[in-house]
């Protein structure tokens, strides 16, 4: 309340500044020596007279260096911030907050205020903000709605070496933009990047680069291929612990379910060692961490202790933790790509990048000398992986990012100005699911329910059934169902101490038509209930997605009213919310194999129910999903049981019932036998790109 009221009085950038005296003196010293400290200081006033000078600039500097959260302040005290906001995107969500959390802090301000940050669904940003932090996928939103981006005085383009599809996107886009305004600066930064590539596209920009202070690092190789990196991983750790002088460690893995076990293994290990041994902290980071537990990464470790951090590969870039000596470095990553045995994006662990792999080792040596080891041989790093990380643009499913180029009137897109085109074949692979899900027409170009699915923040296939459900008259339904999908963490909570429990109370919710309607079971009950947490404490359902859900879900409303479409409820006819789900998902269609598990309609690969599913051990005969999983086999997530002759009613050019080989068939099992209209446009693929290029 006080600090509110404070805040208030002083509601100017310049005023913040300068009296951050005022505010706790003992922190705030040390913060303004921190900020003093770093690389990025002493490079202020070459960086200020430069954006003066020029439109557009590249900044390369180490991580750490203070790019993300100083560049943004320098700007704001400069006075940039009166004309419109200063606005920096991050690939990452957690780096988005993360850093927004931190500059709030050095400025002295509330999360919300000067200082805030805007990801999908969450906007913490008031009319006070000057520095805004988002996520790349906002900023592209916003130059959708407005192509001038008039809010903005500065853009920042952060992170640029991580080169997201969305931030590719927003490269050739924004070139556009500061020929239209020349009064907006823009500015990419990055730690490492070709920047005579990156100045060559950004028409020729001046490169500065900020002087940084790095340590030598030793790498140590692993002298044989290693079988289990996990395992190896964390003797490592503990040998670094035991044996090596102080200084804290940072351990890369590749996502949740690893980091989490891990910690586990490796708190059991030391616990095992007894009382004798120094402490070890160990912290986790990455993506779906609640932000209060992450910002524990940032805490020092207890003298005499020695903290170690396991995280993905958002620690090696995009959050800097100081202190860390040592790096341990199995060499993997997750990443999204296109599978085509799958038709679809898929989350595959592949061997890191030569850059990458630099970018780790890189972390040891920012406080002091340090050491990184790697859990590779020699040889691997030289022969076995790729000197730089293919562009994500070049690998993964472009619908989204199709659609969205398509909605802001930019059709040609083989001509659009891309750093590195994506293959012509992902493109049409694209443009041709957007064509079976209704968002173009038969020249390429949007239609009227495209343009709808455009506007709101989902994959092309949750916003057809979502706009598909008013007509179907089920929206309020699936309004939720999209909603409990969109909330981020997971629903059912299943504490490793109480799984028999936990499933129980699930199973309460199990729908005899699959998981989506399972979902909704879940809100109904919420709601029902008051959206009371002891409630969600009894039912093991976690409270704050519940929130998050209910949050989506009034954005969602809210897109729908702008569009007209009615949000009525189908009340028990439920039949309808499984039609609007295949007018979305009949891509991602499977049919029963009478040997084993299903096998998907389009390409006939094998796939799974997962054992939490509410059909697992049911007899669906025709589903559609959702998502892939993949643990040790390929795992539907998500999954409903559908009639197929829905997929024909909903994918007319998708789907055909069986021909010639139906007959003597009878009629209903000839309605069961569904066909993919396999290369429709096979000797016709000029077809799209002839729209393109007339376009
Ligand atoms: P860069 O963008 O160049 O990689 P940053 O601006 O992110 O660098 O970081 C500059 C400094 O601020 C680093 O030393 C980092 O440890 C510190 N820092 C960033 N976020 C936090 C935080 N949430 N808490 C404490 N220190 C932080
Ligand atoms: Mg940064």
């Amino acid at each position: 309340r006080t600090q509110n009221g404070a805040s208030q009085e002083v509601p100017e950038w310049k005023r913040i500044a300068a009296g951050r005296g005022d505010m706790g003196k003992k922190t705030t010293a040390s913060i303004e020596e921190q900020r003093r400290g770093l690389p990025a200081y002493r490079f202020r006033k070459e960086f200020l007279s430069a954006v003066e000078q020029y439109q557009l600039l590249i900044v390369v500097g180490e991580t750490g260096s203070g790019k993300t959260t100083q560049l943004t302040q320098y700007l704001a005290e400069e006075g940039y911030s009166d004309k419109g906001m200063v606005g920096c995107t991050q690939p990452r969500r957690v780096a988005a907050m993360s850093v927004a959390k931190r500059v709030a802090e050095e400025v002295g301000c509330r999360l919300g205020e000067q200082v805030g940050y805007t990801i999908r669904f969450e906007d913490k940003t008031g009319p006070d903000t000057c520095i805004k932090y988002m996520t790349d996928g906002i900023l592209q939103r916003e130059i959708l709605l407005d192509p001038e981006l008039s809010k903005y005085s500065v853009v920042m383009l952060d992170e640029a070496h991580e080169r997201t599809i969305t931030t590719d996107v927003l490269f050739g886009l924004l070139k556009k933009t500061i020929k239209r305004r020349p009064d907006l600066k823009l500015i990419v930064t990055s730690a490492t990047l070709d920047a005579g590539k990156f100045s060559e596209y950004f028409l020729g920009c001046p490169i500065l680069h900020i002087p940084g202070r790095m340590y030598p690092v030793d790498v140590l190789y692993s002298r044989e291929p290693v079988s289990d990196y996990l395992d190896e991983a964390l003797q490592t750790v503990m040998h670094i612990h035991l044996t090596e002088a102080p200084g804290d460690i940072l351990l890369f893995l590749t996502g949740k379910e690893e980091i989490d076990q891990s910690c586990e293994t490796l708190f059991e290990r030391m616990k095992a060692l007894g009382p004798s041994v120094p402490e070890l902290i160990i912290l986790p980071i990455y993506g779906a961490l609640p932000t209060e537990i992450a910002s524990r990464i940032f805490e020092p470790a207890p003298s005499g202790g020695r903290k170690v951090i396991i995280a993905t590969n958002i620690a090696e870039t995009s959050i800097t933790v100081d202190g860390i000596y040592f790096v341990v470095d199995p060499g993997f990553v997750k990443q999204s790509a296109y599978d085509p045995k799958l038709g679809m994006d898929r989350l595959q662990v592949t061997p890191i990048s030569q850059a990458q792999a630099n970018q780790r080792k890189g972390r040891a040596g920012r406080t002091g000398p340090g050491k990184c080891f790697r859990l590779y041989t020699e040889l691997a790093y030289n022969n076995e992986m790729l000197p730089t990380t293919i562009p994500e643009i070049q690998r993964q499913n472009l619908g989204h990012t199709i659609l969205m180029l398509k909605a802001m009137g930019i059709n040609d897109l083989l001509g659009f100005d891309f750093m590195d085109p994506p293959p012509t074949n992902t493109m049409l692979t694209a443009l041709e699911e957007l064509y079976a899900l209704g968002a173009l027409d038969d020249e390429g170009l949007l239609t009227r329910q495209g343009r709808r699915m455009a506007d709101f923040p989902l994959e092309p296939a949750l916003a057809k059934s979502l706009t598909a459900a008013p007509d179907l008259g089920c929206a309020d339904e699936m309004l939720s169902i999209v909603a409990m999908i969109n909330a981020g963490q997971t629903i059912f909570h299943r504490p490793k101490e109480k799984q028999q429990q936990a499933d129980q109370k699930k199973a309460k919710f199990h729908d005899p038509s699959g998981d989506h309607l399972t979902l909704l079971n879940v809100y109904h009950g919420w709601k029902r209930a008051g959206k009371s947490d002891p409630w969600c404490f009894e039912n093991f359902i976690q409270p704050k997605t519940m929130r998050r859900a209910e949050e989506v879900r009034k954005q969602l409303v809210q897109i729908l009213e702008r569009h007209r479409l009615k949000v009525v409820s189908c009340g028990r006819d439920t039949t309808r919310v499984r039609q609007a789900l295949c007018s979305g998902f009949f891509r991602n269609s499977a049919r029963k194999d009478p040997h084993e598990g299903f096998k998907t309609l389009v390409e006939g690969t094998p796939v799974y129910m997962h054992p939490s599913s509410a059909l697992f051990g049911k007899t669906a005969e025709h589903v559609v999903y959702h998502s892939l999983v993949e643990t040790t086999r390929e795992y539907m997530h998500n999954v409903t049981a559908i009639e197929p002759k829905w997929l024909v009613e909903v994918a007319p050019t998708f789907f055909k019932v069986a021909g010639k080989d139906g007959l003597g068939m009878s009629k209903r099992k000839k309605a069961e036998r569904i066909q993919p209209l396999h290369n429709r446009f096979q000797g016709e693929d000029d077809w799209r790109l002839s729209a393109q290029r007339r376009g």
